[in-house]
């Protein structure tokens, strides 16, 4: 392949830089890369595809059949600019091989004739064939320019679709993974002869054909490759803790039947589970020996994993040392807060927030320094230099995968041989994880709370969208509460196909609901305004929340009990079935609506799926089975889980080996 971009001298030398190191990077595109937990250069690499489409099927214009997509290699005949009503433009290409023509139409793109589609020119287009009248028309297909010196990379190949945040458009980024691939240098930790005795790619290879697959099988051999990794980087976090631990003499040692905890108890509103019961047992069991906890509490999105979290907390409270509980977003940390204000209301605890956009953290900063706060809830905030606490001597870390080690490190430093407490929802199997975790203590909660029935899943084609309203208006006049998502904020030229959320909300809120109470909640508000919505739809003040999938992880509102998600067929799997914890959360059935009207087989099935399974590991491992059936792909989504490449299905002899090798590379 050849290098598309000429500024190569632009890029830095290696992966593990900040992702604004590169060219096209500024602020705005960096925050937005945050988000898809993007932060280096080396996270953009192996940033997983969603899936990949097989574009090879290059055809001649004559020979496509109506309805079916293709790729076909096309010159310019003629180009136009179409201006419509309300400022919509199109531009109309006419496009010819040696066997007949096709037009292709450019949605909001006129601008496109002025210096691309200049006749001559050569194009790779991918789309749906339509016929109007005679004619045939592709709508807003794929295209790229055909030149001898360049690498196709959108067309004409296995072409790798990735799951993409507000904002940013497929189509960069893609282009961003391949220039930044061909200049960047990717160096092997590991020597050549000790990858290849273990039958596995380099990783330079691997990087490359996880996202540009030259064949199928390629796909593969790259993912074995970066699951390997992904187990040698969980032993090492792991053996370091290990040694570092040995070093640290003082540890802390936790009374676990003071009164806090004891009344806390005392005055839970429900019983627990016996598997919740089990994994407080044996929490409370490690902080009351001086033996210092590291403990990873793994179980399924709406298992109760925060109330065990709980009893921790107010153990290390009665001890008279701090404690935190660390989540990856403020939505996230308020919604703990507020939770743990709520139980330990009656109790002489002081629980503060901090996150950055607190107004008061210079304040809160200080009393936490001082010893005046018992429990800090928070983001990153709480890594931060400038954050010090007295004697922290517990850590929680929720959705700990989200979290690099450095970062874990970082806050674990903060205190003196705190104990450490991770939640996780990462669907492993419980009979490999004590393999992949190492050493770590697991808990596993294999049971969700009594009296809580699956929620209803369905898939809504367009139809019967007009049921669904009246079926949400009914619920709302019972109290009970919707989520309505939809994949994008604004209308997008390039996907007609889109629900774009403010334009659902202004249809729906003036009319069918003009009755009931709508809001809206997105990435653009600031967290104070998003903060304010949630609150007021926890408490019973809003009866349909519009929002985009900033809902996703951990808000908890036992009165909504609807799901509505616009063109289901855009998320993954995973993704879907965390927007679905959002609902059955409280006694009432709840319900989720897959709105869609897609036609593709597989991802018909995807959605089925959900219908059916309510269990996030058994739903990630149907997922993972489909692949192979015409469309190839299914890599966890990253913000999912730290073990994105491993399948669980067949990689024992690959975490065997990874965790042995460890070892040996910790020893040497
Ligand atoms: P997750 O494991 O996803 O973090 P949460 O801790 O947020 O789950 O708990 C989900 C919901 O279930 C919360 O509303 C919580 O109060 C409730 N809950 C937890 N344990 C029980 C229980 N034993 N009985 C009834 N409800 C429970
Ligand atoms: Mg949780």
């Amino acid at each position: 392949m050849v290098l598309k971009n000429k500024r190569e001298e632009c890029y830095p030398e290696v992966w593990d830089v900040p992702i604004s190191a590169l060219p096209e990077i500024g602020p705005g595109r960096e925050k937005k890369l945050n988000k898809m937990g993007i932060a280096t250069v080396r996270d953009l690499l192996l940033y997983p595809p969603r899936r990949y489409e097989d574009r090879r099927n290059l055809i001649k214009i004559k020979e496509m059949e109506e309805g079916h997509k293709y790729t076909v290699l096309v010159s310019v005949e003629r180009a136009r600019q179409i201006y419509l009503r309300q400022g919509l433009s199109q531009a109309r290409v006419l496009f010819r091989d040696d066997t007949s023509s096709v037009e292709g139409i450019f949605w909001g793109r006129a601008y496109l004739t002025r210096y691309l589609f200049q006749p001559g020119k050569k194009f790779f287009l991918y789309g749906t064939i339509e016929k109007v009248q005679s004619r045939l028309i592709m709508n807003n297909p794929e295209y790229e320019e055909y030149t001898q010196e360049e690498a196709n990379i959108h067309t004409a190949r296995l072409v790798p679709i990735y799951t993409m945040t507000e904002g940013l458009s497929l189509r960069s980024f893609r282009r961003w993974i391949y220039e930044t691939l061909m200049n960047v240098v990717i160096v092997d930790p590991l020597e050549e002869k000790f990858i290849s005795s273990r039958g596995l790619m380099s990783l330079p290879e691997a990087v490359k054909r996880l996202h540009f697959p030259e064949a199928i099988d390629d796909v593969e051999q790259a993912r074995q490759r970066l699951a390997y990794d992904e187990i040698l980087q969980i032993q090492k976090d792991w053996l370091t803790w290990k040694v570092n631990n040995i070093k640290d003499k003082s540890v802390c040692q936790h009374k676990t039947d003071g009164m806090i905890l004891t009344t806390f108890r005392n005055q839970l509103p429900f019983v627990l589970t016996s598997a919740q019961n089990r994994v407080i047992d044996e929490i409370l069991e490690d902080l009351s020996t001086p033996k210092q906890m590291l403990r990873l509490v793994q179980g399924d999105v709406g298992c109760g994993k925060t109330l065990v979290a709980l009893h921790a907390l107010c153990a290390s409270v009665d001890s008279h040392y701090q404690s935190c509980l660390m989540t990856p977003t403020e939505i996230l940390a308020e919604q703990h807060f507020l939770n743990l204000k709520k139980h330990l209301s009656s109790l002489p605890v002081r629980i503060e927030l901090l996150t950055s956009s607190i107004r008061s953290a210079r304040e809160i900063r200080k009393q936490i320094a001082h010893g005046e706060v018992d429990i800090v809830v928070g983001t990153h905030a709480l890594i931060q230099e400038s954050t010090l606490f007295k004697n922290l001597g517990l850590i929680v870390i929720d959705e700990q995968h989200r979290f690099g080690v450095m970062q874990r490190e970082k806050l674990r430093m903060k205190g003196h041989a705190p104990d450490v407490l991770y939640l996780t929802a990462t669907p492993i199997p419980r009979t490999l994880a004590l393999t992949v975790y190492g050493g770590m203590d697991i808990s596993v909660i294999d049971e969700m709370p009594p009296g809580r029935q699956p929620i209803k899943t369905y898939i809504i084609p367009e139809k019967k969208r007009e049921g669904l309203i009246q079926f949400i208006i009914k619920q709302a006049q019972k109290g009970l509460a919707t989520y309505w998502v939809c994949p994008s904020i604004e209308k997008s030229s390039h996907r007609e196909d889109l629900k774009p959320l403010l334009t659902i909300y202004e249809k729906l809120h003036s009319n069918a609901f003009s009755t009931l109470r709508t809001d809206l909640l997105h990435g653009r508000l600031s967290f104070n305004e998003k903060a304010e919505v949630m609150s007021r739809f926890a408490q019973g003040e809003i009866d349909v929340l519009f929002s985009t999938t900033v809902i996703e992880v951990g808000v908890d509102v036992a009165h909504a009990t609807n799901l509505v998600v616009e063109n289901a067929e855009c998320f993954g799997l995973a993704q879907l079935h965390q927007l679905r914890g959002r609902v059955g959360r409280g006694p009432y059935t709840s319900y989720c609506f897959l709105m869609s009207s897609t036609t593709n087989p597989v991802s018909k099935e995807r959605l089925r799926i959900l219908c059916t399974i309510n269990n996030g590991f058994e739903i990630a491992e149907k997922d993972l089975q489909l692949r192979g059936h015409g469309e190839i792909g299914g890599f966890r989504q990253s913000g999912d889980t730290d073990l994105r490449f491993v399948d669980f299905t067949r990689d024992l002899p690959i975490i065997q080996q990874a965790r042995n090798d460890a070892i040996q590379i910790f020893k040497s």
